[in-house]
């Protein structure tokens, strides 16, 4: 005979000790080892309830101090999965649908305890299988309503919570949302990987929640977006300094796998009930919220203000518009010529994007470049204007026009998508366009991030005879180390220091100190928007080599610089100091 009995922890509500005692020995004969505790009393009841951990609770119906039913309701209230059973004398049939009713699990007359063991046994098997329908339940939520990443609530979590923000509250609770976005978090996983990128999300995630307080609600809405709700925030002030402390300690920099890594974040709130009674109209308000503090570049906060609908509005529009813009062949390049100033003779043309759209009309590179680089659409574009420029000034070779150099702008993202030098070879092959007759212009701040990575491509490029201008030099950060280790041929000095050249004692200082600056290391230096006779004279008279501007030319039609390349500029209008 197997002698393992089977310990059972039974709290018995119950007046008379020797009725316990035939329940007891009932279940000593069925197999249990039975541990009690025996209360007639609601107090006492509750007291052993936040007690022990309990497998069974059994119950008589009739006590001095109450009956089974309050019992069942203390009980249920306490654990809702501990089995309840009744062990009574005859009791009222009313009595035992109401019992049932709030859940007890089944009734035995004290005058038939032969049926306790198997109720018993039977009861702890279904509180088992509830037990872990209601672990698996849990488990479910979670992977429904949670991210798995970093434990923070999801999207779905997030929308039912608004929803009952919006509904419950009434508009005498006001509350804000923040919308969160990390700026350089795209950079970080191109650049150092997926798994880098995560870390920086889980650390985010973390410190999100040190810069909030214990009631906001945080969630993670996908990639590197983030969502606070704050309550009891109406005001664009009391926000501030929310974002504020958002900004604190997100710009903190990130150590990732031994690397320092600063991430910023954009920030933009909406509040309720003011910019929207609906959950659906305060998050759409939050996001425009979110791109006006994208728009101003580096950690900056903006609350929704009703004139932003417009910007979000014309945006969207425009960012269609772009994603049909190449295959309808709707991007056309301006050439504007470059001259050398001690000649006067045009030796090059910058190539300049124009978006031509049937209705909104000729759009300059300034509105849409951003829009290009942000949908990741400037590597097919950029594709495009390189093939096109050099295609052209092959032609113009062809035709017998004095060879030019075409200069074309490169964006940062460009350089981070790998190929790029495969890219411009194969369309230099493509065109038949000879190395030298190209120069890409790229801006300091290309040159400053992942120097190794833009130094190797740079090389490549360079060994084959390409010429590279860092464009609108003197604009960023201008620093002399990196001007000595990067493979560049000239400098392009930024059109705010030329208009600076004004004719005074004290103007054209940077202008001068740049061109000093290129001759030492033995570059050439390039004036861009040159507008007066004015400029003109100062840059020939302080050594610059060659200007670019309205004065000399502005940018135009491939045919009318054709025109200009045909005839000797000097007799072609231009009234310049050469
Ligand atoms: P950028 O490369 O510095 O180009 C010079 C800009 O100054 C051009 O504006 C040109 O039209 C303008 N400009 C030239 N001379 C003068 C002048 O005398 N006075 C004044 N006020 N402005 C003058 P645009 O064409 O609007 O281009 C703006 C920027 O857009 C360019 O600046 C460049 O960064 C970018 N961009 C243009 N085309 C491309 C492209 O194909 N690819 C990339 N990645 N960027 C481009
Ligand atoms: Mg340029
Ligand atoms: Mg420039």
């Amino acid at each position: 005979m197997n002698t393992m009995k089977k310990m059972l922890r039974v709290l018995a509500v119950e007046d008379s000790e020797d009725d316990f005692e035939l329940i007891r020995n009932e279940l000593a004969e069925g197999g249990f080892t039975v541990v009690h505790e025996r209360v007639e009393t609601a107090t006492s009841l509750k007291t052993a309830l936040e007690g022990e951990p309990w497998d069974v609770v059994i119950c008589d119906h009739n006590l001095p101090a109450m009956n089974s039913i309050s019992a069942l309701k203390i009980v249920r209230a306490a654990a809702e999965n501990l089995p309840f059973i009744v062990v009574s004398g005859l009791i009222p049939d009313e009595t035992a649908i109401e019992a049932m009713r709030y859940g007890a699990r089944d009734f035995i007359r004290k005058d038939n305890l032969s049926r306790l063991t198997p109720v018993v046994e039977r009861e702890l098997q279904q509180a088992a299988t509830r037990a872990d329908l209601e672990a698996t339940q849990l488990r479910l939520q979670r992977v429904s309503h949670f991210d798995s990443l970093t434990g923070l609530p999801n999207s779905e979590h997030l929308f039912v919570h608004l929803r009952s923000m919006t509904l419950s509250t009434g508009q005498e609770r006001p509350f804000a949302i923040f919308l969160i976005d990390l700026n350089r978090f795209r950079k970080i996983t191109k650049t150092l990987g997926v798994l880098a990128g995560d870390k920086v999300l889980l650390e985010a995630a973390k410190r999100l929640r040190m810069a909030l307080g214990e009631e906001d609600f945080i969630a993670r809405l996908g990639a590197d977006r983030f969502v606070a709700v704050v309550p009891h925030l109406e005001q664009e002030a009391q926000a501030g300094e929310v974002s504020i402390a958002i900004h604190q300690y997100l710009d903190e920099v990130f150590q990732v796998d031994g690397q320092e890594l600063f991430v910023k974040a954009s920030v933009g709130a909406s509040f309720y009930p003011k910019d929207g009674l609906e959950w659906g109209d305060l998050f759409k308000n939050a996001e425009s919220a979110l791109y006006g503090a994208k728009a101003d570049g580096g950690s900056s906060f903006r609350a929704y203000k009703a004139e932003m609908d417009s910007f979000g509005k014309e945006r969207l529009i425009l960012e269609t518009a772009l994603y049909h813009a190449l295959e309808k062949k709707q991007f056309i390049l301006h050439y504007q010529p470059q001259f050398d100033l001690s000649s006067g003779r045009i030796i090059g043309a910058e190539a300049l994007v124009r978006w031509q759209h049937p209705e909104m009309g000729m759009i300059p590179p300034g509105e849409f470049i951003p829009l290009l680089e942000e949908t990741g659409l400037i590597v097919p574009v950029g594709e495009w204007v390189l093939r096109t420029a050099c295609a052209q000034n092959k032609q113009w070779q062809d035709a017998g026009l004095a060879p030019i150099r075409m200069a074309v702008n490169l964006s940062a993202m460009q350089f981070r998508k790998p190929g790029l030098s495969c890219a411009i070879r194969e369309i230099l092959r493509e065109t038949g366009l000879y190395p030298e007759y190209l120069e890409l212009e790229i801006t300091e701040n290309i040159a400053m991030h992942a120097e190794e990575m833009v130094i190797a491509i740079l090389d490549e490029l360079r060994d084959i005879g390409i010429q590279i201008a860092i464009d609108d030099f003197g604009t960023g950060y201008s620093s002399l180390s990196y001007l000595k280790r990067f493979p560049i041929d000239k400098l392009k000095i930024d059109q705010s220091f030329v208009r600076d050249c004004k004719g005074g004692l004290n103007d054209g200082g940077i202008v001068m100190a740049i061109i000093g600056m290129g001759r030492s290391l033995k570059l050439k230096v390039i004036a861009e928007g040159v507008e007066t006779l004015m400029q003109a004279d100062f840059l020939k008279l302080n050594g610059c080599d060659e200007v670019q501007g309205y004065f000399y030319g502005k940018p135009m039609e491939g045919g009318e610089l054709a025109r200009l390349l045909g005839c000797d500029v000097r007799k072609c209008g231009v009234d310049a100091p050469w």
